[in-house]
């Protein structure tokens, strides 16, 4: 096919063909091996962002790539009027827990949050009759950019050129348990929530609000969903972060990480919704499909085992503490936030002043190799790829420290 093959990328033309919404300019990567990837012209990045905390087990994967490429030459899909052992596989390992009946695959994780709360409104539709379909988020949450993930996403940005939105979406803080109390009744559906806010400024939710969520949603016999799109499979150092934080979701909302970096998304849910389902009430085209399940099944057989748990908890605990070193030595550098190897850092004050001088940090750590993302408006955001080392994670925070230097 004849296609345009020049173009210019720079930082005041936009010579590309995607929307406008990705900004300029683009960077174009060519290759990846464990915690770095290289450009087009050969530049090496050490990669503290995993793609938005997707890249889990690191690039250039040869066990992933035959998993994958195996799985192709047998059956790429076959749709969900079907399945495959791959797609049973996933399903079975995703719920040998016992907390949960069955796995809704989709694509991406906004879908499995769409997903979650269909599934939410159904049961309540059934359970408890006609207008009991409110649904709770919180302010700062991020669940994704299609229409019903996007109503749950108080964000203006975001929100305000699209509405109307879905209706009987209501917000209160996170962590503020006698707003919860005040607002949720059994006129809602369900309470959506992250245990870690991930795009949101990385606000770890306490244990006391878990708790409280975990009594009201059981006594108004609301669905709570965990969205662990970011924080799930291990990112925090445990399978679920709900778990680390005491939430007893009764549907988990997993993508990112699932299936080594292509697109997967799972959304688990209990017997009592799934009994309450019937034919056609929901589907997808491409959901699980066997490519993607045969190498989330590979993924999720590295990850969940004990040994590399523990690592992962023992590398986020060094992450924290030399986070914990530069906060204290530098007055830019506030609280350290997050969990595990899903980490931030604040920057300055948290206003726009604070945004550009956390954008800054970004920009002139990518000049020294080293690839950061944002959090929030002013939270350096670090999700590195779960197989980092320390000798790679101290190299990747001698960067910022010359940069803290520099902007003292
Ligand atoms: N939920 C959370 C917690 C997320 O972090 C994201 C993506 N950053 C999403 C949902 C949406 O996922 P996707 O972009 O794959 O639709």
């Amino acid at each position: 096919m004849e296609h345009k093959t020049e173009y210019k990328i720079t930082t005041e033309t936009y010579d590309v063909p995607y929307p406008q919404n990705y900004g300029i300019p683009f960077h174009i990567f060519e290759y990846g091996k464990g915690c770095y990837v290289w450009d087009k012209a050969g530049k090496q990045f050490l990669d503290f962002g995993s793609g938005i905390a997707v890249n889990a087990l690191g690039h250039g994967r040869e066990d992933l790539a035959a998993v994958a490429s195996d799985q192709m030459k047998k059956l790429i899909h076959v749709s969900n009027l079907y399945t495959t052992e791959a797609t049973l596989e996933l399903g079975f390992k995703l719920t040998s827990s016992g907390n949960f009946d069955a796995v809704h695959f989709g694509n991406s994780g906004s879908e499995a949050n769409e997903a979650a709360i269909k599934y939410a409104r159904l049961y309540s539709f059934r359970k408890k009759g006609e207008g009991k379909h409110k649904i709770l988020a919180f302010n700062n949450a991020f669940h994704g950019r299609t229409m019903g993930a996007l109503s749950c996403t108080p964000t203006e940005k975001y929100q305000k050129p699209f509405g109307p939105l879905i209706p009987g979406v209501e917000f209160c803080d996170f962590n503020d348990e006698a707003a919860v109390e005040s607002i949720l009744s059994d006129e809602f559906a369900a309470v959506i929530v992250e245990p870690v806010q991930g795009e949101g400024g990385l606000e770890v939710m306490t244990e006391a609000f878990a708790s409280k969520l975990n009594s009201l949603c059981r006594d108004l016999d609301i669905i709570l969903i965990a969205d662990e799109v970011q924080t799930g499979i291990a990112r925090t150092g445990f399978p679920y972060a709900s778990a680390l934080v005491g939430l007893e979701p009764d549907i988990i909302t997993l993508s990112k990480p699932l299936a080594g970096g292509l697109p997967l998304s799972a959304t688990l849910i209990p017997k009592k919704i799934n009994k309450l389902v019937k034919v056609g009430e929901h589907g997808t085209t491409f959901g699980g499909g066997p490519v993607t399940c045969a190498v989330a099944n590979r993924v999720l057989d590295l990850i969940f085992t004990p040994p590399f748990l523990a690592e992962v908890q023992s590398k986020g605990a060094y992450l924290g503490r030399g986070l914990e070193a530069l906060s204290g030595r530098y007055s830019t550098a506030g609280r350290v936030k997050g969990l595990g190897m899903l980490r931030g850092l604040e920057i300055g004050s948290p206003d726009d002043a604070g945004m550009a001088l956390c954008d800054e940090i970004i920009a002139k750590a990518k000049e020294r190799g080293l690839l950061l993302l944002r959090s929030g408006k002013n939270i350096l955001r670090i999700a590195p790829p779960l197989v980092i080392t320390e000798k790679e994670m101290d190299e990747g925070l001698k960067i910022i420290e010359s940069i803290l230097e520099e902007i003292k």
